[in-house]
């Protein structure tokens, strides 16, 4: 008999509920919104789900991205536009924003832009412009099953993050360098480079987002009154002006909480290596929010057959799953893509 499980989509989110509803708990009447009138339904699903627990969510409908098409990370920089500096600053990104839009619009030709994100470090007189999406390879120690579905994702995503690159670096003539509009220089020198890795047989990959790139890039020396991070939606195929829900975590753990959260997609997302400064601190609340999660489930006697599904996986796994495994399963979990308005009304039922 096997007593080793597998990480399965259904066992990955339970793993992903039980998480964002210990988040959830841990802010007051944190706020999800989705951008799209066809998605409110699932939203207030959650809400219920949620409330039925005794953790009070809000959602509603995130602003228009013709209004305003970033995410920007609030510190004391930008938060209520406090501060006239960034203010400045803040406008001429949200120009540059709608520059580099229509350039992407212009370079993606026939080719589908969905989920193509740009992030960005604002300081005085400059902006740093990181991305898009770097993709890296990697081997699962928890999710062995179902690995067909990863090759076409991750051919995707390469496609995307080159093509987003392309549009890019083609907006900058070709080169490493900077642009100057209204005084500011707009440098896209930590540009990453395009992914050329080829997907190898029985391996997931990683996705490090534009936020989260440009953060660890930038994260010493960040002086919180003056500078901010941004990542820009971009093209038609990208609507969300809102963070996915781990950017969103990693962004509050670091006091840099997004303008916007949305309860969508954060498929195979992840950190960057060489961030273990950044990276420790989110791993610590991962696990607070897990056990505050299961301590919720538990107290009001609401196991549902998947959230026993978990259990059983943390229980027969070998070697023994331990509090600090979390984030790292947390990580492989989130390569079972989808919303994750669907992973929790998958998981919590009724
Ligand atoms: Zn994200």
């Amino acid at each position: 008999m096997t007593t080793n499980m597998s990480l399965s989509k259904e066992i990955a989110d339970a793993l992903c509920t039980i998480i964002v509803l210990g988040y959830s708990a841990d802010i007051n009447r944190v706020r999800f919104e989705y951008n799209q009138d066809e998605d409110k339904a699932e939203y207030e699903n959650v809400q219920t789900k949620f409330k039925k627990l005794g953790v009070e969510i809000t959602v509603g409908k995130s602003e228009e991205k013709s209004h305003f098409p970033l995410i920007v990370g609030e510190t004391g920089s930008v938060e209520m536009f406090g501060n006239e500096q960034a203010k400045v600053e803040l406008s001429e990104v949200h120009k540059f924003a709608n520059i580099l839009e229509k350039a992407a619009e212009k370079g993606k030709g026939t080719q589908k832009f969905s989920g193509a994100y740009v992030g960005g470090f604002a300081a005085i007189g400059t902006v740093d412009i990181i991305g898009a999406s770097d993709l890296s390879l990697y081997e699962g120690k928890y999710r062995t099953q179902d690995l067909d579905k990863v090759q076409k994702s991750y051919q995707q995503a390469k496609k995307v993050s080159n093509a987003v690159i392309e549009a890019i670096t083609s907006y900058f003539g070709g080169k490493v360098g900077a642009v100057k509009i209204n005084g500011i220089q707009i440098r896209n020198s930590y540009m990453n480079e395009k992914v050329t890795a080829d997907y190898k047989r029985g391996h997931l990959f990683k996705s490090y987002h534009g936020m989260i790139k440009a953060m660890t890039t930038f994260m010493t020396g960040f002086n919180r009154t003056q500078n901010f991070f941004f990542e820009i939606a971009l093209t038609s195929d990208t609507s969300k002006v809102s963070s996915c829900f781990p950017c969103a975590t990693f962004m509050r753990v670091h006091k840099n909480p997004p303008t916007s959260t949305h309860l969508g997609r954060g498929d195979n997302w992840s950190i960057p290596d060489g961030a273990d400064y950044l990276k420790k601190p989110w791993e610590k609340s991962i696990i607070e929010w897990y056990n505050k999660g299961m301590k919720i489930i538990n107290q009001h006697d609401s196991k549902t057959e998947v959230i026993e599904k978990w259990q059983e996986f943390v229980d027969t796994f070998q070697p023994k799953i331990e509090d600090k495994n979390i984030p790292e399963i947390f990580l492989e979990s989130l390569t079972f893509e989808g919303s994750f308005t669907e992973k929790i009304n998958m998981t919590l039922k009724k």
